[in-house]
């Protein structure tokens, strides 16, 4: 029997997109028959990289998975689920803290949206890496380099290196 193609959002800020997000990007879309790796705007969260440039680079990064895509959206996450016809949200797991978050979170989006959450555990290299974390080692000068992709890396050294420097 041929099933209707299962299509997964991967929702995040990816700001910037790290190993760890990768990581999942590629075990998670052996699970879908399409996943859109879905950046979204967190006005809680202090912005580095705006989301076309996080499009961008996440685009790059992608390039070579058929089954990937990548789009921005600004309204609620199960709503964009909606737009594109995706049944599925996947998403990322690193600890108790995620869990208990993620819980809470996959239950909501049901209720109010009927989507289900599937969960993908982090790999045990990355298991600590988190984005915030990422740009608050990199603007105190510190060495992410084996965090994120070179191509974000780089692109990182740029955006700080143009920035005024805070004293
Ligand atoms: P962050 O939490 O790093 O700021 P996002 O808000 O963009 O990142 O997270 C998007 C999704 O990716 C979430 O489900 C999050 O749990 C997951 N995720 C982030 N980093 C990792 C990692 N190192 N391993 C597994 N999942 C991760």
């Amino acid at each position: 029997m041929k099933h209707k193609p299962i299509r997964a959002i991967f929702p995040g800020s990816f700001d910037p997109i790290t190993n760890g997000h990768l990581d999942v990007i590629g075990r998670g879309v052996k699970l879908f028959d399409e996943l859109i790796v879905a950046v979204g705007q967190n006005p809680l969260k202090d912005v580095l990289f705006t989301p076309d440039e996080r499009v961008d680079m996440i685009r790059q990064l992608i390039a070579d998975k058929p089954r990937v895509f990548v789009q921005s959206y600004d309204c609620l996450t199960v709503e964009f689920a909606r737009r594109v016809g995706a049944d599925v949200m996947l998403r990322g797991l690193r600890n108790l803290t995620d869990v208990q978050y993620e819980f809470q979170l996959a239950m909501t989006n049901r209720t109010v949206a009927g989507i289900e959450t599937v969960f993908i555990m982090t790999s045990e290299e990355y298991g600590y890496v988190n984005s915030t974390m990422v740009r608050e080692i990199a603007l105190l000068g510190g060495d992410v380099s084996r965090l994120i992709p070179t191509p974000v890396y780089d692109a990182l050294r740029r955006r700080l290196e143009s920035r005024p420097s805070t004293p």
